[in-house]
C-alpha cells in the first residue's frame, strides 16, 4: 500500500495513529534540529516533522528533499504545538519514522502555490505543474461536479445523452470550419463540428424526443474575446415543444445548478427582454443587468441647436452615472479617452453635471440653455449629484459605444460584483443580419432557426424585419446559451436557404441529408446549447474560460505545452495528396 490516508484527511481524531502518506514536497523548512515538510496531494497539505534527535538519519534525508519530489512517509499523527487555522489539517502533524523518495524532481519553473510567481506563458508551457496548484485544480473539480449534476438533472427529465460524430460536413454557426483531410478520399475534407446542430435535429426526426450531449465544438475564429478554438457545449434538443417549453425546461436546469453550486435560490422567473429592448436600453444583446444606468435617448431634445455633432447624428444617447457630478476634469478626460479607444470607436463624449446644489454644468453649455439641459436630465431621471454622459452618431454603432461606456462606469462604481448574479432571457432576435460588405443576409442564429410565425408573411417583403423564434440566456453580461425553435418543414427550410443566398444546388450539396430527412415526418422541435466553459467560469467567479479548461490554447490558438499546431512530415502530405503553398 502506498498510503493509508490522503494529505487532506488527518484531524485531531487521528492523533496517535500510525499512518503512511504519499505526495509531493511543497515546501521544506529547516528550523534548528527540526525539519518541517509540507506534503501535498490533490486532497490537501499535511505537515511532516523530522527530528534530528529522535531520527538523525531520517532528518539528514529530509534535509535533502527538493520541491516537488514525490515521497512516501510513515509516521505517527501528533497534535501540533503551533496550529495552522488556514488549512483543515492544521491541527496535526506527522512525526516521521520512515521516508522513501519515490521520484525526484527538477526545480519547477514557478512556485506551485495559489499566488504563483509564474507568468501566463510559462504556466501554459508547464500546464501539468500549473494544474497542481490548488486554485486551478478547484476549478476543474467544480467543472466535474457541474457536468455530473447537469447529466443527473437532464437524465431525471428524460433526456438521453447521444454522441454525435466529430468528423462531419460543415455545420454553419457563423465561424470558419476546422477541416481534416481524408486520406481515403483524396482531395476531400471533413469539417469538425461547430456544433452538433444538424445531428441533434436528425435525432429528433429519429424520434429520440429529448437529447443532450456535453460535447466539444470547434470554431476557427479570432480568439481575442476570451474564446477557445475548441470548447464545450451542453447541447440539447426536444421534440413537440414551443419556445415556452424550452425556456421553462432550461431555466429549470440553470436554477438547479445555481442552487447546487452556490446555494442561490432564484424564486422568481427570469425576466425576458426583447432583442429590440436590449439594444435600445443597453446597446447589447447580452446586457449586464446587475445594474441600471439604462440608455436615455435625447435626439429629439437636441434638435436645432446648431451644434453639428448632435445635429448631424441620427442618434444621441446618454447614461446617468449616479453620484458622479463631482468628477474632475481629469476623470472626464479619462472617460473621453476610453470611448475614443479603437476598441470602442467613439469620436468624443459630452457631459452634463447636475451639481449637488441643483446648478448645471456642461461640455455643451455653449449650445444649450440650462432649461434645455434640464429637460435632458429630467428624461434621464437624474438627481442632483448625478452625471450625464452623452454620445452621438450612427444608431447601432453609438449604442455599442454607449454600452462599453456603461459597463466601464458600472465597473468604476463597483456595480459588477462577480458574486451577484443577474439572469435573463433575451428573446425575439431578428432572423437575419444584413452584411454591408458582402451585400447579403446572414442568419443571426443559424439557418435552421424558425421565423416567428407572426412574421412569415414578411419573409419576402421585409426580410430584415422578420423576427426569429430564438432566445439567449444571459448572465451578468455573458451569453450563457442560446437556441431556437427549428424549421421542420422542407419547403420553409428551402426558402430560408434561398433567402441566405444559397442556390438550390448549393443547399442540396450542403444540407441535402437534412432536407431529405424532413421528408420523412420531422416533428416540431427546438432546443439550445449552453457554453459549458463559460457556465463554469461564471460560477467560479472567473473572467476567463481558460482557467476552467485543463489544457487550453493561447490567443494565437497554440497549445504551448505540446507545441501544436505543428508541421507534418512531407510523406504525410503526399499520402493526403496535399501540397503546400505557403506565403513567404
Ligand atoms: N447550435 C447552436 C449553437 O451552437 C445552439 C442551438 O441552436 O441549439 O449556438
Amino acid at each position: 500500500m502506498y498510503r493509508t490516508n490522503t494529505c487532506g484527511e488527518l484531524r485531531m481524531a487521528h492523533v496517535g495513529q500510525k499512518v503512511t502518506l504519499a505526495g509531493w514536497v511543497q515546501k521544506v523548512r529547516k528550523m534548528g534540529g527540526m525539519t518541517f515538510v509540507d506534503l501535498r496531494d490533490r486532497y490537501g497539505i499535511t505537515q511532516l516533522v523530522f527530528d534530528s534527535e529522535r531520527e538523525p538519519q531520517l532528518f539528514e534525508q529530509a534535509n535533502h528533499l527538493g520541491r516537488e519530489y514525490v515521497i512516501q512517509v510513515e509516521g505517527t499523527v501528533a497534535e501540533r504545538t503551533s496550529k495552522n487555522a488556514n488549512i483543515p489539517t492544521g491541527d496535526v502533524e506527522i512525526i516521521a519514522s520512515s521516508l522513501k523518495v519515490l521520484n525526484r524532481s527538477d526545480v519547477p519553473p514557478f512556485t506551485i502555490e495559489d499566488a504563483t510567481d509564474g507568468g501566463d506563458d510559462l504556466r501554459m508551457k508547464y500546464r501539468y505543474l500549473d494544474l497542481r496548484r490548488g486554485c486551478v485544480r478547484r476549478n476543474l473539480e467544480l467543472r466535474h461536479r457541474m457536468a455530473f449534476e447537469i447529466r443527473r438533472y437532464l437524465d431525471s427529465k428524460g433526456f438521453l445523452e447521444v454522441e454525435t460524430p466529430v468528423l462531419i460536413k460543415s455545420t454553419p454557426e457563423g465561424a470558419r470550419d476546422f477541416v481534416v483531410p481524408s486520406r481515403m478520399n483524396p482531395g476531400q475534407f471533413y469539417a469538425l463540428p461547430q456544433s452538433p446542430q444538424t445531428f441533434k435535429q436528425l435525432l429528433m426526426v429519429s424520434g429520440f424526443d429529448r437529447y443532450f450531449q456535453i460535447v466539444k465544438c470547434f470554431r476557427d475564429e479570432d480568439l481575442r474575446a476570451d474564446r477557445q478554438p475548441e470548447f464545450t457545449q451542453i447541447d440539447c434538443e426536444m421534440s413537440f415543444v414551443d419556445q415556452e417549453d424550452v425556456l421553462q425546461m432550461f431555466e429549470g436546469l440553470v436554477k438547479h445548478i445555481f442552487k447546487y453550486v452556490k446555494d442561490i435560490d432564484f424564486t422568481e422567473p427570469f425576466p425576458r427582454m426583447t432583442w429590440a429592448d436590449a439594444m435600445r436600453l443597453y446597446g447589447s444583446d447580452k446586457p449586464d443587468t446587475r445594474f441600471g444606468m439604462t440608455f436615455v435617448e435625447l435626439k429629439d431634445l437636441t434638435e436645432g441647436s446648431g451644434f453639428s455633432v448632435m445635429d448631424s447624428a441620427p442618434y444621441v444617447g446618454a447614461i446617468v452615472a449616479p453620484g458622479c457630478a463631482d468628477y474632475t476634469r481629469k476623470q472626464l478626460d479619462q472617460l473621453t479617452d476610453f470611448v475614443k479607444r479603437p476598441q470602442v470607436g467613439a469620436k468624443g463624449m459630452m457631459w452634463v453635471k447636475y451639481e449637488a446644489d441643483g446648478s448645471i454644468k456642461s461640455s455643451v453649455g455653449k449650445f444649450f440653455t440650462d432649461d434645455q439641459l434640464r429637460t435632458w436630465l429630467e428624461r434621464g431621471e437624474a438627481k442632483p449629484g448625478d452625471l450625464m454622459l452623452i454620445l452621438a452618431g450612427d444608431t447601432m454603432a453609438t449604442r455599442k459605444q454607449l454600452c462599453e461606456l456603461r459597463l466601464e462606469m458600472g465597473s468604476r462604481l463597483g456595480l459588477r460584483d462577480p458574486q451577484n448574479f443577474s439572469c435573463l432571457w433575451v428573446i425575439d432576435f431578428p432572423l437575419f443580419e444584413w452584411d454591408e460588405e458582402t451585400q447579403r443576409y446572414y442568419a443571426m442564429h443559424h439557418p435552421f432557426t424558425s421565423p416567428n410565425p407572426d412574421d412569415i408573411d414578411l419573409l419576402d417583403s421585409d426580410t430584415g424585419a422578420v423576427r426569429a423564434t430564438a432566445y439567449d440566456m444571459v448572465v451578468n453580461g455573458n451569453e450563457l446559451g442560446g437556441g431556437s425553435i427549428r424549421i421542420h418543414d422542407a419547403e420553409l427550410q428551402n426558402k430560408m436557404f434561398r433567402l441566405l443566398g444559397l442556390s438550390e444546388e448549393d443547399a442540396q450539396y450542403k444540407f441535402g441529408f437534412l432536407m431529405n430527412a424532413f421528408r420523412f415526418g420531422a416533428p416540431p422541435h427546438g432546443g439550445l446549447a449552453f457554453g459549458f466553459d463559460r457556465f463554469v467560469s461564471i460560477l467560479a467567479g472567473l473572467d476567463s474560460i481558460r482557467d476552467v479548461i485543463a489544457f487550453p490554447k493561447n490567443n494565437s490558438g497554440r497549445d504551448m505545452m505540446i507545441d501544436a499546431p505543428s508541421a507534418i512530415d512531407p510523406e504525410q502530405l503526399t499520402e493526403l495528396a496535399i501540397s503546400l503553398d505557403l506565403p513567404e
